[in-house]
């Protein structure tokens, strides 16, 4: 466009402007008054869920830590599955103690118990929600001490110290749906090397004797690896193949609540754990909220099989995040939003 035609066409488009200007005053009377703004969305009730304590999350995980590695046929394991089960039963849980005994890959048996605790088992609508509560015998992943136990305050105390928060805030806030909290023991002394069957003996067990007959909750989570500093939850394979409805809803929510720092709408591939058996051999779809934070050889993060795996890795951020997003969740689901 040459530069001379610019003027006397801007000034047609301004008269026309201004035309269509006086056009509409005029007319104004004659037009239909507008609709009146949409009346608010009234069927999506605001759900408030109470807040999760981190700070109480962070002492049960210490103080299973203090018990010592959770090792199965240890004195320290039998001490803290004990106060388990009493601080379910403090929390009104009823408390179903499932013993499982399965071979060790490396020699023997081990003996252990799957700690299963009911909120208002009477409710036939129920969630499960489930953590690992032994710890594993070696520091395999170490440069020193491969041969002693680590104290596995993410790798088993975490998801069990977020179970436990829930229980209390349960008791605290009742709803009207039933909570199962599932502690699965003998899940973490599997072979690195070997078959995925060395690991998850106590959800193994379980998902073939499950507490209740035909036992079909509304979902089911599990949570592993959920305390450490760095975590980074990403949308893991088999729970996506299972109920990807859930875990975008999951991961939804946590970004709704703030927690996009930790929980990235991005996939990621399939990991052996207990979800795994629940889902193979008792057809639930259970998910994984499990932290993945790097791509390489540690996926799991430095500490992971590790004498760093102790209290000092927990990050109170975290345990928040987690357990809030869970928190929200149950109250949302007894409120009928999920
Ligand atoms: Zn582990």
């Amino acid at each position: 466009m040459s530069k001379h035609t610019k003027r006397p066409v801007m000034a047609y488009v301004l008269i026309a402007v201004l035309l269509l200007v006086a056009i509409a005053y005029v007319a104004r009377p004659f037009l239909k008054p507008s609709a009146p703004p949409a009346p608010p969305v009234a069927n999506v009730p605001k759900v408030t869920a109470p807040d999760f304590l981190a700070d109480s999350a962070f002492t049960n995980i210490k103080k299973q830590v203090e018990f010592g590695p959770r090792v199965p046929n240890t004195p320290a394991h039998k001490k803290c599955g004990e106060w388990l089960v009493k601080e379910f039963k403090r929390y009104g849980f009823s408390v179903i103690e499932q013993k499982v005994s399965a071979p060790y890959y490396k020699g023997g048996t081990m003996n252990g118990v799957n700690i299963i605790a009911q909120y208002k088992p009477e409710i036939s609508k129920r969630i499960c929600l489930a953590a690992h509560w032994d710890s594993r015998n070696e520091a395999d992943k170490d440069t020193k001490d491969q041969n002693k136990a680590i104290d596995g305050a993410d790798d088993g105390a975490s998801g069990v110290g977020v179970l436990l928060e829930i229980a209390r805030t349960l008791q605290q806030n009742p709803v009207d749906i039933g909570v199962d909290l599932i502690c699965f023991d003998l899940e973490d002394n599997g072979n690195d090397d070997g078959a995925s069957e060395t690991w998850c003996l106590g959800s193994q067990y379980w998902s073939k004797n499950l507490h209740r007959p035909g036992y079909s909750p509304y979902y089911a989570i599990l949570l592993d690896l959920v305390g450490a500093k760095g975590a980074k939850f990403y949308k893991e394979g088999i729970s996506r193949e299972v109920a990807p409805e859930l875990v975008d809803r999951v991961w939804d929510l946590a970004n709704n609540l703030g927690y996009s720092q930790y929980f990235i709408p991005e996939n990621r591939g399939g990991i052996t754990d207990d979800h795994l058996f629940v889902i193979r051999n008792a057809r639930i779809p259970m998910i994984d909220i499990i932290s993945l934070p790097n791509d390489g050889n540690s996926p799991f993060g430095a500490h992971h099989h590790t004498h760093s795996d102790d209290i000092n890795i927990i990050d109170k951020n975290v345990l928040k995040a987690v357990g809030q997003t869970m928190t929200t969740l149950i109250y949302r689901t007894n409120a009928g939003v999920f």
